[in-house]
């Protein structure tokens, strides 16, 4: 049952967990039982929280702050995750409106467990993975940027609550390097130890790392879990050929994509503030495997800029 004012709820953050130096995964309980609502997995909601952020005057300025978030924990499951990745950094004054823009940063230092969130959920019934929620598709090709795992998490989660054992996952997670640094050797991808873990444990799972701009690719140790350097398979003089879609090994799969959208469709804001558009995974998949539109869905979470790549 769930009685909500205006689609809102209202949420209590229960735990807070380190994913990688800019991400937490933070755990919530509905306030009561009439602030539970049930999901499906690719749903997201919209986070509403009081921030207090600077501004150019150096005064602060407190006001209510907005993100969409992916539901990232299975729609069976009691406790509900949100991964919250901090992209904007911390202190960025926006140079038209003169004050901090940004979420994230000021998400992570005033919001304590215990504390209570209002959220929104999406309800469009076309939202990112509905083929998957209604059982339409089974055999996915999951294609993620740095950030866009989320929803694969609540999709791995689920697999492994119903045990359905026809689907099928292949997780092609794109980062441009697996250590923060090099020597301090901090993991700078989301959910790396739990992927390689669920991968070993489930056989209808598996997942192909691979790092845009790492020289070095770690030997893998499971047939389960590849590393890969770059995005592409290359043909004998090193032109980039086919995607890493035949480690799926299925023209016909399911490819969701989601993360940002230099990832999806290669559409980046210059500095200038023009919109450039080159090709993104999206393009690549259509093109270079013919994949069908109907075979592809995407979940975009920010306009990407170019001076950040
Ligand atoms: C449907 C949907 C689902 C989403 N799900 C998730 C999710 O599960 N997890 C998640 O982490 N995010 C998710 N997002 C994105 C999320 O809403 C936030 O944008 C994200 O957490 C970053 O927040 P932020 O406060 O750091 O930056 P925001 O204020 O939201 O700004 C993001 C923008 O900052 C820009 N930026 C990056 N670096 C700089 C810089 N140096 N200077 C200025 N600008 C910069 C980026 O290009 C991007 O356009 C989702 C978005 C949508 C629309």
């Amino acid at each position: 049952m769930s009685l909500a004012r205006d689609n809102e709820y209202e949420w209590k953050i229960v735990k807070k967990s380190l994913e990688t130096p800019d991400t937490y995964t933070y755990s919530f309980s509905p306030a009561t039982s009439s602030q539970r609502f049930s999901f499906t997995v690719g749903q997201s909601v919209v986070l509403s929280v009081m921030l207090r952020r600077p501004t150019k005057s150096g005064q602060d300025d407190v006001s209510l702050v907005q993100r969409a978030y992916s539901i990232a924990s299975s729609p069976y499951r009691d406790i509900i995750d949100l991964t919250i990745k901090d992209e904007k950094p911390y202190g960025y004054i926006n140079p038209v409106s003169g004050k901090a823009d940004g979420f994230a940063a000021y998400f992570f230092e005033q919001i304590k467990i215990g504390d209570k969130v209002r959220v929104r959920p999406n309800i469009n019934r076309h939202h990112f993975l509905w083929k998957i929620a209604d059982g339409i598709e089974r055999d996915i090709a999951y294609w993620s940027g740095a950030n866009g795992a989320e929803s694969a998490r609540s999709l791995l989660q689920f697999m492994e609550d119903t045990k359905k054992e026809d689907m099928r996952l292949t997780l092609f997670y794109s980062n441009p390097h697996l250590y923060q640094d090099n020597e301090a050797k901090f993991v700078n991808v989301i959910y790396y130890d739990w992927l390689i873990q669920m991968a070993k444990k489930m056989e209808n799972f598996q997942v192909i790392f691979n790092f845009t701009k790492d020289q070095e690719i770690q030997p893998t140790d499971h047939t389960r879990v590849t590393y890969r350097k770059g995005r592409f398979f290359l043909d004998e003089k090193g032109k980039e050929e086919k995607t890493l879609s035949r480690y799926h090994g299925n023209s016909e799969a399911f490819n969701p994509i989601c993360g940002s959208s230099g990832f999806i469709n290669g559409t980046v804001r210059l500095p200038d503030g023009r919109i450039e558009r080159k090709i993104g995974i999206m393009q690549n998949l259509t093109n270079i495997e013919g994949v069908k539109p109907e075979k592809i869905d995407k979940e975009q979470y920010y306009l990407d800029l170019a001076s950040t790549k």
